[in-house]
């Protein structure tokens, strides 16, 4: 336990911000406690790697505890935060997998950095039929679905139902939707092309489904551009302006403005469209009375606290950031954000201390990139517009460089050089999680 008089700051989420958060406070003169219902950081850039077969998951996450083992002043609690009582400075807890844990746990600084999930638009029930890459055991169910319906094919004898076992449906074509498509592409493409005897997995048909009219809206377009010729090169059919208004087990229904709805068979739909912030910044806005955009994210202040709250803190995915004039800026829903924002979290924090001002979050833009197959990406960064394999080399360091753990960037460079020489994917496992739920599903 924290000895008594140190300055006790808890932190929730072990993800991009909470991470940068306790990193900034080693050392300091503060007790740090992360709190994470998972006892990992899982690497989320990549989890569509391990949707595919590309990676495995213990490459793209790394235990907590490993990560901090050498933080004297710090230590990590598996709880999953349930509530704040912010008057009387205490976390609320519950216990995740029969682990006993404490009720509650005091403060005198909190972190909140709980993160974001997909929605699906008020339909959550096309979630059992539509899964996300977000986490590990939703991306292994993806990972066991794909797989398991090039089995379901080869099996096949009906030539229709076959088709709708080859029909891969990925749903939002931001960086997620592009480069799980592509990643799909290659793997019928390139992958599986020999290890089936009565299908040709090349004749698989993956349909990238957008709403708006171009893909990556986030990228200039001219990088969209790129990018969907490089995704029509994989065999990626991208399906602008056109809109998912229904789905079930056995299709999807499509809307494109001035035609009738149409519906697709197919057993495989992926979801990367949408994201609303962790029900965490809801309980915050209800609590402090700050407001709470569409996508469910509470408002900071501009030193990243809530409004009445110097004493707490929240960021990364799960909020909007008060601008000098008052009006809440959302920045974009990417890694590079938390990072810089748990960063200034945790100098705030020693700032504070020492009886100064830490002054407003400022947000630096380093750019975007998106990998869209082998040796293909686009990037923005700073003005600058590369694409191809530059591009994607550029991708492949960036990535490399912010994963955790030095044995997983070994590990993860060896696997995609093989990749890029063999073609092949290492992790092409159907377990029996993702088997059980693509069993279950009602049969053609
Ligand atoms: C599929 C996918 C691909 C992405 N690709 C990119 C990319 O290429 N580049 C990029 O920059 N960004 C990418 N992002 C976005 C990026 O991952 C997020 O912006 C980033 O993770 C946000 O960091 P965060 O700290 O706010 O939340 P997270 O990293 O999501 O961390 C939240 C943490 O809080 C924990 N938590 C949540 N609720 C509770 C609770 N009640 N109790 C205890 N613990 C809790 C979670 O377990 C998790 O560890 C991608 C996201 C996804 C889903």
């Amino acid at each position: 336990m924290p000895d008594a008089g140190v300055h006790r700051v808890v932190i929730v989420g072990g993800g991009f911000g909470g991470l940068q958060a306790v990193h900034g406070l080693r050392g300091a003169p503060v007790e740090v406690t992360l709190v994470d219902r998972r006892n990992f950081h899982l690497f989320q850039p990549l989890t569509y790697q391990v949707a595919t077969g590309a990676l495995a998951p213990g490459e793209i996450a790394y235990p907590l505890r490993a990560i901090f083992k050498r933080y004297d002043n710090v230590r990590v609690v598996l709880a999953e935060v349930a509530g704040f009582d912010l008057a009387g400075r205490r976390l609320q807890l519950k216990p995740v997998a029969d682990v006993p844990t404490p009720d509650s746990l005091a403060y005198d600084t909190l972190i909140v950095a709980g993160g974001s999930r997909y929605s699906y638009f008020g339909h959550d029930e096309w979630s059992e039929y539509a899964a996300e890459v977000k986490s590990l055991e939703s991306a292994l169910t993806v990972r066991g679905r794909i797989l398991a319906a090039f089995e379901a094919a080869e099996l096949e004898t009906d030539p229709e139902r076959q088709a709708a076992w080859l029909t891969f449906v990925v749903v939002g074509g931001g960086p997620t939707g592009v480069e799980m498509a592509g990643q799909i592409g290659e793997l019928a493409r390139d992958t599986l092309r020999r290890d089936f005897r009565r299908i040709d997995s090349r004749t698989g048909r993956i349909l990238l489904v957008e709403t708006t009219d171009r893909l990556l809206t986030s990228f200039p377009p001219s990088l969209s551009a790129k990018a969907l010729r490089s995704l029509q090169r994989l065999g990626v059919s991208p399906m602008v302006r056109s809109t998912v208004v229904d789905l079930d087990a056995d299709s999807v229904t499509i809307d494109h403005p001035g035609a009738a709805a149409e519906r697709i068979p197919t057993r495989t739909i992926i979801w990367a469209a949408g994201v609303t912030a962790s029900s965490l910044a809801g309980t915050l806005a209800e609590l402090t009375g700050a407001e709470l955009d569409r996508a469910g994210r509470v408002a900071v202040e501009p030193d990243l606290t809530l409004s009445g709250h110097p004493e707490v803190f929240a960021l990364g995915d799960m909020v909007r950031v008060r601008a000098a004039n008052g009006n809440p800026v959302t920045f974009p829903g990417v890694a590079p954000v938390a990072m810089q924002q748990g960063r200034y979290a945790a100098k705030a924090v020693q700032a504070r201390l020492r009886g100064q001002d830490p002054g407003p979050f400022r947000y630096h833009d380093k750019g975007n990139l998106a990998t869209i197959g082998r040796g293909t990406a686009v990037a923005d960064i700073k003005g600058l517009k590369l694409s191809g394999f530059i591009a994607w080399v550029t991708w492949l360091f960036v990535h490399l460089w912010y994963l955790v753990g030095f044995q997983n960037r070994i590990l993860v460079f060896i696997r995609w050089s093989v990749s890029f020489f063999t073609h092949g994917r290492g992790a092409r496992l159907i377990t029996a999680q993702a088997t059980e739920k693509v069993g279950n599903r009602p049969s053609a």
